[in-house]
């Protein structure tokens, strides 16, 4: 039996440039084997002979287990994955981390604040608050020049539910 040490394969389904050297990715599981994540939670994944990197859940694993990332190209692992296309199979582990301490939001007024690529780590929390809302959500969004801006089509469906000032 395989363990939680083990990386398990997952596949690239879908990759686009989202931001300033950043793109978002979603990866399927290639088994049956599960997991289940909580917002603020991480995984790794592993590129063999180019290393294993920790990532934030863009969007947590849906019933067929896909789930999102936002990544960064900064050195040897995150420049082979950019190189990698749909269908290519890399190693994964997780689900890693503490959560976000959901219940605390319960009925209170909540302001996300972020900036540039520090979005993508408060977006699973972001669709939560949004989805179970219960009080007021609100975001402010800044970045150093537009183009490092990132999640432009998961800030168009925030905009539906929730106010969003957005600075340069
Ligand atoms: C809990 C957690 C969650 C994270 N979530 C995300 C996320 O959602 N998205 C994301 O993009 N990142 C995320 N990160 C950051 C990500 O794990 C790091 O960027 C990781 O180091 C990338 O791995 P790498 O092998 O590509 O880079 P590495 O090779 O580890 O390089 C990391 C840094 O060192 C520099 N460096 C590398 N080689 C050299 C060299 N020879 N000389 C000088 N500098 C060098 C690189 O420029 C880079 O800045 C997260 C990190 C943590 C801990």
């Amino acid at each position: 039996m395989k363990g939680f040490m083990t990386p398990q394969p997952i596949r690239i389904t879908a990759i686009y440039d989202d931001g300033e050297a950043s793109r978002h990715f979603t990866f399927e599981p290639t088994n049956s084997i599960k997991h289940t994540a909580k917002p603020g939670q991480f995984f790794t994944l592993v590129i063999p002979g180019y290393g294993e990197a920790a990532f934030t859940y863009l969007s947590l694993p849906d019933a067929e287990g896909r789930f999102k990332a936002l990544i960064r190209q900064a050195g040897s692992l995150t420049t082979e994955l950019f190189k990698c296309n749909g269908g290519d199979l890399i190693g994964f582990r997780g689900s890693f981390g503490n959560s976000w301490p959901i219940a605390q939001f319960q009925g209170k007024r909540t302001l996300i604040i972020a900036g540039g690529i520090g979005l993508a780590p408060l977006a699973a929390i972001t669709d939560h608050l949004t989805a179970n809302k219960n009080a007021p959500v609100g975001l402010i969004y800044g970045s150093r020049l537009p183009a490092d801006q990132v999640l432009k089509y998961e800030r168009s469906t925030w905009h539906m539910c929730m106010p969003i000032i957005e600075t340069f």
